[in-house]
């Protein structure tokens, strides 16, 4: 079975970045003090469009939502040895942002349905020390944002990593702007994508311009700035180019459709899949939409995973995966060793860092044994190859 892999780039983005090319301005950034240092004539354009599109004050384009993320970090006036509180469930980058300021990486564990961040997890890892949590929107679904604020201290910021879930809705409100500040990542695997890309967004003026400080050599600008606060204002080069710009304004446009049909595509299999017994499909939870980044199954804990999945790709599907992640048992965090020989950040408190097998439980049991994905994100799959992937899962689920 040969699926087409998802291509969202056509002849808008091709018009548009020969323009680009015309023009032989290829990136209009200036990292000085200057009507410039905010970016060229398509950044800007893009990142305006982008704020009607995400219904937000500020939208900030950056190369990437790697970098994205460590802007939004350090916007936060976080100190070295503060506490960030994370999920397994994640791109690595979502933790090493965190360790990027020196500040420390804390799993919470998962949520037994969404796989986003569990609210009730997060009040035990809670400490004098945590400034912020970072919420992933993991798969394509909200994290309870609701339920997150109610367990966290008032001063406690929340960011949400809305990589995967670009255009889900949570409570009528656009997932990405359901905390203090978030963003979404434009890589080619991402529902839309510039190549590499990525966009901030927040209704938070001064969390804005110091995304904005990071991502162009803030050090040098600040001196003209005297009542910024200078911490953590030694910067990058996160600027979008112009030719990912213009491909960003025409992508903005092509979001609504991608994920309408990503959406049937999931319905179709769930269609399927829902009434085989020994599996359980994506639960999405009240309030939520789905975007369907990957497609999640929970298997029976009496099956064999390893056996259903070479069974699987023994009858030629593509893109299925056993298990996710689990960022908590990387050799970073076993190993607390990020910045050469030393323990920095973790040896900033006086504390035992616990990471690795027992912290998460429940991302460990479903990573390890029960959980399997289908990379819906990696193919533009028609009606019928939704029906053939489903039937060929429940052929083999109800065949053990
Ligand atoms: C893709 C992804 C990122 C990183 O985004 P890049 O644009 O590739 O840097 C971070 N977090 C999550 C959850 C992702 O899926």
């Amino acid at each position: 079975m040969i699926l087409k892999r998802h291509n969202p780039i056509g002849s808008d983005e091709i018009e548009a970045v020969n323009e680009v090319l015309k023009s032989g301005i290829l990136s209009d950034f200036l990292g000085a003090e200057s009507k410039k240092f905010y970016g060229g004539k398509r950044v800007l354009e893009f990142e305006e469009e982008a704020k009607e599109f995400f219904k937000v004050d500020h939208a900030i384009s950056v190369n990437s939502w790697t970098s994205g993320l460590i802007c939004t970090v350090g916007s936060l006036d976080v100190e070295p040895g503060d506490e960030i509180i994370t999920t397994p469930w994640t791109m690595c980058a979502t933790a090493t942002s965190i360790l990027h300021w020196n500040a420390i990486p804390i799993f919470a564990d998962i949520d037994k349905d969404s796989f986003c961040i569990s609210p009730d997890s997060i009040k035990s890892c809670l400490s004098s020390k945590t400034k912020a949590i970072i919420g992933v929107d993991i798969f394509g679904q909200s994290a309870d944002y609701e339920a997150i604020r109610n367990v966290i201290p008032e001063n406690v910021k929340i960011i949400s990593d809305t990589a995967q879930a670009p255009g889900a809705i949570r409570n009528g409100k656009i997932c990405g702007t359901l905390s203090d500040i978030g963003g979404y990542s434009f890589n080619y695997h991402k529902h839309i994508h510039t190549g590499e890309g990525g966009l901030i967004v927040t209704n938070d003026e001064k969390l804005a311009e110091r995304c904005r400080l990071i991502r162009n050599h803030a050090e040098a600008v600040i001196e003209s700035r005297p009542s910024s606060p200078i911490n953590n204002m030694i910067g990058f080069n996160f600027r979008m180019g112009e030719i990912e710009a213009a491909i960003a304004k025409c992508q903005l446009n092509k979001l609504d459709v991608i994920v309408k049909n990503r959406q049937k595509i999931a319905d179709i299999i769930t269609g399927i899949l829902a009434k085989v017994k020994g599996i359980q499909c994506p639960q999405v939870s009240t309030g939520n939409t789905h975007v369907y980044y990957m497609y999640s199954l929970i298997l029976d804990e009496n099956l064999d995973r390893k056996n259903i999945v070479s069974q699987l790709v023994k009858k030629g599907i593509e893109g299925v995966s056993e298990g996710y992640t689990n960022i908590h048992r990387l050799p970073v965090f076993l190993n607390k060793k990020a910045y050469g020989n030393s323990s920095i950040p973790w040896n900033l408190n006086k504390k035992n860092y616990l990471y690795g097998n027992g912290t998460c439980p429940i991302a460990e049991k479903y990573h390890d044994k029960q959980v399997f994905t289908l990379a819906l994100n990696h193919f533009d799959m028609d009606e019928n190859d939704a029906v053939r992937v489903a039937n060929l899962i429940k052929d083999v689920i109800e065949s053990q």
